[in-house]
């Protein structure tokens, strides 16, 4: 999915070879897992002139949010982090589809509970465009349940969150399945392992509530808008049992890196007619729109990097 790796990589807001973009192996960072991040994707217009960073502004707000959660001892404004952003991207030319990797890290050689020094980096690798019809999945109820409040902030984009995201995609694959789906501690649906979850049933859009011990995740945000705008459809946040899953009509997991994936099978039980289905098919045009920048009511939600207005204007 990912294919070319970046030429430059920013790192404490200096622009540096992707090789010599290193972090210290005693580092919080490296140790502990102690790095926030936002996985952000830039699309290119059918010209291949521009490129549009969808909702940059939701993540880089999401990624101070998990700076204060994790008690770091500074931050970075949107500005700040938009101009970093803007820059490794025109740095290395990129034009077509691109994930961009923002991270926080605590960097130095102390331990667990250090607060700084903070780091900032960022690098943007090519994406491949794929069909919805070759994105479709077949997931199974991980056996590992997905962290809770009481433990890790399920809401922080920490990496060491990702360990339990790792062990159930790890078991699912071994299980033969493409995904995991993780359930909360009391049994409830809440997220894939680096995704939200819709569900279609009795012809009604679900998904979990942002308290099931899920990421607040902006595709959802914005999915839950297009339910409601678009499509005339609007979707109900609530709590989902596992077995209304054997019984939905359709599933898809969201995100930014899955952006709509449809679910065709869990458990080994064909979700509806086990094809992807009509409701999937018209979010996921709707959300090709607004990310190509061809929905005229979402221009907001783009920040096109070639623009001469780009980092003013945000
Ligand atoms: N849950 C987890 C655990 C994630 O890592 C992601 C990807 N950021 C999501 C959900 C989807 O969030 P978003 O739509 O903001 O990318």
């Amino acid at each position: 999915m990912f294919t070319t790796t970046a030429k430059f990589i920013s790192l404490d807001g200096k622009l540096v070879p992707e090789d010599e973009a290193r972090l210290h192996v005693l580092s919080p960072a490296v140790k502990y897992g102690l790095t926030v991040f936002e996985g952000i994707c830039g699309y290119g217009d059918h010209k291949g002139e521009n490129l549009n960073i969808f909702r940059l502004r939701e993540h880089l707000v999401r990624l101070q949010q998990s700076m204060h959660i994790m008690r770091y001892d500074r931050s970075y404004t949107v500005e700040e982090m938009t101009e970093q952003v803007i820059e490794v991207v025109r740095a290395n030319e990129v034009r077509d589809d691109c994930h961009i990797r923002l991270s926080a890290h605590i960097l130095g050689t102390a331990l667990m509970d250090a607060t700084g020094p903070v780091a900032l980096s960022c690098g943007a690798v090519n994406r491949s465009r794929r069909a919805l019809d070759d994105k479709a999945v077949r997931a199974s109820i991980s056996s590992w349940a997905r962290i809770d409040e009481k433990s890790m902030p399920p809401r922080v984009k920490v990496a060491a969150n990702y360990h339990n995201g790792r062990l159930g995609e790890i078991q699912a694959k071994a299980d033969g399945y493409d995904k995991a789906i993780f359930l909360t501690g009391a049994g409830k649906v809440a997220e894939g392992a680096g995704a939200c979850l819709f569900m279609v049933r009795d012809g009604i859009p679900a998904t979990p509530i942002a308290t099931e011990g899920i990421l607040e995740s902006i595709t959802r945000a914005s999915i839950l808008d297009i339910f409601a705008e678009e499509l005339d459809m609007p979707a109900t946040e609530r709590v989902i049992d596992r077995t209304e899953l054997y019984l939905a009509e359709e599933i898809f997991f969201c995100g930014s890196a899955y952006e709509v994936t449809p679910i065709v099978n869990v458990d080994g039980l064909p979700v509806g007619d086990g094809e992807i289905g009509p409701v999937t098919r018209r979010v996921w045009d709707a959300y090709q729109a607004a990310v190509r920048g061809e929905s005229a009511r979402r221009q907001d939600w783009l920040t096109a990097v070639y623009s001469q207005a780009a980092v003013a204007a945000k």
